[in-house]
């Protein structure tokens, strides 16, 4: 279904600082796209299609099924049915590992299309798409492959003349919603701990990005994955989306996305049959800079940690306070770097920012910007779109912004980084802390202690020292406060996806 031919075309980068150097580069054709049910391609019931579009250039990449509550009750219906009577209520823990292992196999061998669709998809660079999301995509299955067998009970030493143990079930058909900004990598997350932990799922991937979600149910068929053990449901938020949360024959529900969808999320959740709820939600992360620092360091792991993947992650560090003995040093560094950023096509090789992703995104990002400026804010470089086709937006940098700023306050997810002065670790470490968020927080210091006070005393789920943005399928991620609940990654994101049955037995 998801075939791509590429086709020849001479890209005509965007430019902003070095131009991007122009060659002929391939870019996929896609053909229409179905859902994915009971193991194959299938129309939506009401055989209504939505268009994806490349944000590159605006233009429509092809049409795609789209799914609502018929289509959600269906997936379920198959999901239920794996899990209950399928192949896959009877398969060994081992034979699931095995699978994906295959399943990482598959898409390492087909790494350059999965690269090529997400990056037509979403926009990203496609070094970004080769570099990152396949490789940490490919490394999420491989871990979980190896915990498939491994999620074990506990015999417990009950008083009386009893033999207790716990079973770690799986919880059953689990409903995953994800985001557009990392496609691959969000679906590696969820499916993962799901499939290790022997749940059946039907995924809703974002209606911006629904290309590689397809393309990797059908290698997961290919490698031997039973019929209705992955569904994939596109389609609209409010309509699929909701469908899927609030189902009752759904018993646990994971999201990524905005802190106020995963509100509705949990309500939808809450007022049908109080399925399990994960959330993985926004964030405003502090990034706090010591004078004591590497500077150059420091500022390396800052513009990375704002604008990488066009700033649309959820721990952007888009709060960068920096001590005040070192911050108009800093602040120039920085803005020299952010002004000599190569904005284009992502097909380039030496392309670092693309488009955002849709034209929505772009013109709120725009909106910030001028939120900025007329709150006052002080703006060093950037600040327009750039040209008039494709959301591209310049890399924007801010300084002397004050923390009542909306800047300072909302998550903007694009190009905009917005720095902060401070005096002392006391008011830094208040100040970082004054905010609804809590999923990441980075620190640069030379001195330990100063380190390890920071690290403990930030209310943020990850916290990077002297680097940002590192990432790895063993160490568990997600938020505190209104950043979410529950754990993804690690062996922690296994008691997501897991009931725990007590039996005991008078003897
Ligand atoms: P963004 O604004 O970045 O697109 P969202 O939180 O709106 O973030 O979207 C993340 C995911 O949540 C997408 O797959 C989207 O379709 C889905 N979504 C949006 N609204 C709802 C909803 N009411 N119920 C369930 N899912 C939703």
């Amino acid at each position: 279904m998801a075939s791509t031919k590429s086709s020849s075309k001479t890209a005509k980068p965007a430019k902003n600082g070095k131009p991007a150097a122009s060659k002929p580069v391939k870019h996929p054709k896609v053909s229409n796209q179905q859902l994915w049910i009971g193991g194959k391609s299938v129309r939506s019931v009401s055989g209504k299609t939505f268009s994806t579009i490349n944000p590159t250039t605006g233009d429509v990449i092809c049409q795609v099924a789209e799914g609502d509550k018929a289509d959600i009750d269906l997936a379920v219906k198959a999901a239920r049915q794996a899990f209950e009577s399928g192949p896959w209520s009877r398969m060994n823990p081992s034979e699931r590992g095995r699978l994906l292992n295959k399943l990482a196999d598959a898409i390492e061998a087909n790494k350059t299309e999965l690269a090529m669709l997400e990056s037509l998809d979403n926009g990203k660079p496609i070094v970004d798409s080769l570099n990152a999301d396949i490789p940490l995509t490919v490394k999420c299955y491989r871990y979980y492959a190896g915990w498939a067998d491994k999620n074990q009970g506990k015999t417990l030493p009950v008083d009386g003349p009893y033999f207790a143990y716990t079973r770690h079930e799986p919880i059953g058909v689990v409903g995953q919603i994800i985001p557009w900004n990392f496609p691959l990598l969000m679906q590696a997350w969820k499916w993962g701990p799901a499939l290790a932990c022997g749940n059946t799922l039907v995924l809703k991937p974002a209606e911006q990005t629904p290309l590689t979600a397809l393309r990797v149910a059908e290698l997961a068929a290919e490698v031997g994955f039973p019929p209705g053990v992955i569904n994939v449901v596109p389609g609209y938020g409010p309509t699929a989306g909701a469908a899927l949360s609030g189902h009752m024959d759904v018993d646990k529900i994971a999201f990524t996305g905005e802190t106020s969808t995963g509100k509705l999320v949990m309500t939808a959740a809450a007022q049908s049959n109080l399925k399990r709820v994960s959330l993985e939600l926004g964030g405003k992360s502090p990034n706090i800079v010591f004078a004591d620092a590497n500077l150059d360091a420091a500022v390396e792991g800052a513009y990375f940690g704002l604008f990488f993947n066009q700033g649309q992650c959820c721990v952007a560090g888009s709060r960068l306070f920096v001590e005040e003995k070192v911050y108009d040093e800093f602040v120039a560094k920085i803005t020299e770097k952010a002004k000599k950023r190569r904005l284009g096509d992502p097909f380039e090789m030496t392309t670092e920012q693309g488009p955002q992703v849709s034209q929505e995104q772009m013109e709120r990002v725009l909106g910030y910007i001028e939120a900025g400026n007329s709150d006052g804010a002080k703006m060093l470089t950037g600040g327009k779109r750039l040209g008039d086709k494709g959301y591209f937006v310049e890399p924007t940098v801010f300084a002397d912004v004050h923390d009542h700023m909306k800047i300072a306050q909302e998550e903007i997810f694009g190009p905009v980084m917005s720095i902060l002065k401070f005096k002392d670790l006391d008011e830094v470490l208040a100040r970082g802390n004054k905010t609804c968020y809590g999923l990441a927080a980075a620190v640069w210091t030379q001195d330990v202690q100063k380190a390890h006070r920071m690290a403990h005393a930030l209310r943020a789920g990850t916290v990077w020292v002297n680097c940002y943005d590192v990432f790895d399928a063993r160490a568990p991620f997600g938020g505190f406060k209104m950043s979410g609940i529950g754990r993804e990654l690690g062996e922690y994101a296994l008691q997501m996806y897991t009931e725990v049955k007590t039996v005991t037995m008078a003897m």
